[in-house]
């Protein structure tokens, strides 16, 4: 839906907030997407709802794709499920609430204990499964060091998927499948994703991936090799150093680096499934726990990843699958006219009608970083000035190519 700036409840800053250490927080802030409540927990105004809601969206088509199917799971949890999995007391992030009634409940740091228990009532046979669930939901978590903007909230937006197979390689069979759809995620919010191999080590012998984005925002330390996709947390793979030559490929040299982690698919096992007494019979009569594996993709934080990622000194350059609209237009003039032609077309404008001097709108469109802006001044005549945020040139062009531009997705970022 196209909005009016003047209607918005929307107001940029003109100097940049005090106490914020990293670029997402500064530019979200000051261009009008959010406001901080205390440190980890921020609002989302209607801008900064928009891109929520289409990463969100891309996710789901994903999800949906490999046979996802999204359910929505509680904030509030009862503390015999947490009980039952060791995670009362062994979460240190858990948040836990006492009732007046005295009943104690968990905050949802996580949803195995929920997705378990739901599972269980659906699945009975081999028949049954494979089975994936998934939701996009709001999490809280104690975090102890919840500063880099929405990178680490105390509570912040993830989609987490759950998985019940009948063996393990049917399970890893998904799990190749769930890293495919996270890699076109990714793709298709724009980033460029390392996968940092935890397979084997001498850790752990359960798979897990992590989508990592090199940005110095991030706070995961990983090594990646510069000529083929090996990568690793500096954490656990401690016999690796950077300049080292790749052990993979042979052909390329470690390179480290910081990154965020944008999202993870991790092997749980049978834990949950034992813990939660989920059984099912296989086709020999046989009763057994089914493997299980969880997905999760945080979107809040991608967000900010984005931010750190697609930015310059005036503002944030959103890519054009997430902006919040498809154009800006800029009225230096009442360019009323050319919006309601917009909007008839069912295009997503943000239309800047304050009665502003130029330079603050033009000021403000860069900040704000929508990848299209539309002027319509005195100078412009009959035509509309055609710029892209990351790009200086400008051009004048009818209200027809306008349109056609926008439908073909003319705002595109070209990430080649
Ligand atoms: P981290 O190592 O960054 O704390 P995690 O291993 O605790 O992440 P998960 O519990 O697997 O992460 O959560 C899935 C995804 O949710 C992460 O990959 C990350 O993108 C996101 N996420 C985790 N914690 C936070 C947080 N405090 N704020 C925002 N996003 C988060
Ligand atoms: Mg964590």
């Amino acid at each position: 839906m196209s909005m009016k700036m003047s209607q918005t409840l929307f107001k940029t800053l003109r100097e940049a907030p005090r106490d914020t250490d990293t670029v997402n927080h500064r530019l979200l802030v000051q261009a009008g997407y959010v406001r901080q409540v205390m440190a980890g927990v921020y609002t989302y105004l209607p801008l900064g709802l928009r891109v929520l809601n289409k990463i969100s969206q891309i996710v789901r088509e994903e999800m949906d794709v490999i046979g996802g199917q999204e359910v929505l799971m509680p904030l509030l949890h009862p503390a015999a499920n947490w009980k039952l999995t060791g995670g009362w007391d062994g979460i240190n992030v858990l948040f836990k609430v006492k009732s007046r009634t005295d009943k104690e409940f968990a905050l949802a740091q996580s949803h195995e204990e929920t997705v378990t228990p739901l599972a269980r009532e659906f699945i009975h046979s081999h028949k049954d499964l494979p089975l994936a669930i998934y939701h996009i939901q709001w999490k809280f978590r104690d975090e102890l060091r919840s500063k880099s903007g929405i990178l680490r909230g105390r509570e912040f937006l993830m989609k987490d998927m759950y998985s019940w197979h009948v063996d393990q390689s049917d399970f890893e069979k998904y799990y190749q499948q769930v890293k495919e759809a996270y890699l076109k995620v990714f793709t298709r919010l724009g980033l460029i994703t390392k996968v940092t191999e935890a397979s084997g080590g001498s850790f752990s012998d359960k798979v897990s991936y992590e989508f990592e984005v090199l940005t110095d925002a991030g706070e995961a330390s990983i090594l990646y090799c510069d000529a083929c996709e090996f990568c690793v947390n500096v954490d656990d793979f401690t016999t690796y150093k950077e300049g080292n030559g790749c052990p993979k490929c042979a052909e390329g040299r470690l390179r480290q680096a910081m990154a965020a982690e944008v999202g993870n698919v991790f092997d749980l096992g049978q834990k949950y499934t034992k813990a939660f007494d989920l059984t099912v019979l296989t086709k020999d009569g046989q009763k057994i726990y089914p493997v299980m594996g969880c997905y999760g993709i945080g979107i809040s934080r991608t967000m900010g990843v984005l931010v750190e990622k697609f930015h310059d000194d005036k503002g944030i350059i959103w890519p054009e699958s997430v902006s919040p609209f498809q154009a800006n237009l800029v009225g230096l003039k009442n360019a009323n006219s050319v919006y309601d032609q917009l909007v008839k077309t069912n295009l997503d404008v943000l239309y800047d009608d304050t009665d502003r001097s130029a330079g603050e709108k033009f000021a403000d469109a860069d900040l704000i970083g929508i990848p299209v802006r539309l002027v319509v001044s005195d100078k412009t005549g009959d035509k509309i000035e055609w710029k892209k945020r990351d790009e200086d040139k400008t051009e004048l062009v009818g209200v027809d190519e306008v349109i056609k531009r926008l439908t073909q997705g003319w705002g595109r970022r070209n990430f080649s």
